[in-house]
């Protein structure tokens, strides 16, 4: 089985409670959102950029699609030092390989690795295929005042109850801009907390200003919507894309 990937490098994660950890990142490609603010490229590509010296800003080209081996193999090469503490899944949407995954993830862990998917948070029964090998959780709440699609609630809801069933480590992340809806907000969190309970760690990540995004919260705005929501779900935190800030991958 193979697989279309975008990037493949080891760097510092920047979001969500994981912050600063070393992580190495498994960009897939494809999507099947279509949020008004991705700065990602979720289209099919023909290679996969590869920075095989970390932070070395030096990338070479390896054609797509991989196979789990090819894969495999250069996670021995870019984690030779065995300093990544997890594998992070991210995209585009790595769920919609979920049958590639299946593949991939057993033999990570076999290897000794941790894997940690970075998730819209909506494919419930893909989630559910590949759940025994995932050590860690990252998933979105999608709020349609922010990504200008269509609301995807229960599809969360049944996500969340899913990652609590199995008893994985886990955190929502609420993205917000300056044109959240509160009423919106606040049904979300809602949501959370019956699926998810009242420890659900949640993270409020405001939209990092690019040449694309102007709409950032403001600092009242983020100050207000965390004391609302931690009436709800104390464990609700405010962290910024802190990559982007560095300037890092
Ligand atoms: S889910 Fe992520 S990758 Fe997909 S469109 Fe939205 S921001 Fe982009």
């Amino acid at each position: 089985m193979k697989s279309y990937l975008s990037e493949l490098f080891s760097s510092i994660q920047g979001e969500g409670p994981y912050v600063g950890e070393r992580q190495l990142f498994m960009r897939f490609c494809g999507c099947h959102r279509d949020c008004v603010y991705c700065d990602t490229n979720t289209q099919r590509t023909e290679a996969v950029v590869v920075e095989r010296i970390a932070g070395s800003g030096i990338f070479e080209s390896i054609p797509n699609p991989l196979s789990v081996d090819d894969l495999l193999e250069w996670v021995r090469i870019l984690d030779h030092k065995k300093n990544n503490r997890h594998i992070s899944l991210t995209g585009g949407a790595p769920l919609l390989q979920v049958k590639f995954l299946g593949e991939l993830l057993p033999r990570l862990e076999n290897e000794g690795h941790r894997n940690y998917l970075e998730t819209a948070g909506d494919l419930p029964q893909q989630l559910e295929a590949i759940i025994e090998y995932l050590d860690v959780v990252a998933m979105d709440v999608k709020l349609s005042s922010v990504t200008h699609e269509k609301n995807t609630f229960p599809a969360h809801w049944q996500f969340l109850s899913c990652l609590r069933t199995y008893n994985v480590d886990s955190f929502v992340k609420l993205i917000v801009s300056d044109e959240t809806d509160e009423a919106e907000l606040m049904e979300a969190v809602k949501g959370i907390h019956k699926s998810g309970g009242k420890n659900t760690i949640v993270i409020l990540q405001a939209l990092s200003a690019t040449e694309r995004v102007s709409n950032v919260p403001s600092v009242q705005q983020l100050m207000r919507w965390q004391e609302k929501i931690s009436g709800v779900l104390p464990q609700v935190r405010v962290i910024p894309q802190t990559h982007k800030m560095m300037g890092m991958l």
